[in-house]
């Protein structure tokens, strides 16, 4: 383990997995998905800086999984369709 930060690596890095972690609490907004304007392209998944948009089999809709959204709305950004709108998170 590292003693002081002088130890750590030039680089950030974390020694840990941050699969448990639930950064889905920072979300002021979440991301929610029309099936009705989804034509399920994916791109959506392929941009999520999270892994947070889930297909579990080619072909289904993509949904979001919510413990570790952050809310960033980069995939709601990146969809041509129009078919995720960011909706704030009840206070
Ligand atoms: S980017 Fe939009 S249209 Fe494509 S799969 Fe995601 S939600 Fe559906
Ligand atoms: S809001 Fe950001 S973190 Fe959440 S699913 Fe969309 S791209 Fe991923």
């Amino acid at each position: 383990m590292y003693e002081t930060y002088r130890d750590l690596p030039p680089i950030q890095v974390t020694t840990e997995t941050t699969v448990d972690m639930p950064t889905g609490t920072w979300r002021t907004f979440r991301p929610v998905i029309s099936a009705e304007r989804c034509t399920r392209c994916y791109s959506c998944w392929k941009f999520c800086p999270d892994l947070s948009i889930v297909v579990q089999q080619e072909g289904d809709y993509p949904y979001v999984d919510l413990f570790h959204c952050k809310g960033c709305g980069i995939c709601a950004n990146e969809c041509r369709r129009g078919a995720i709108t960011m909706e704030r998170e009840p206070l």
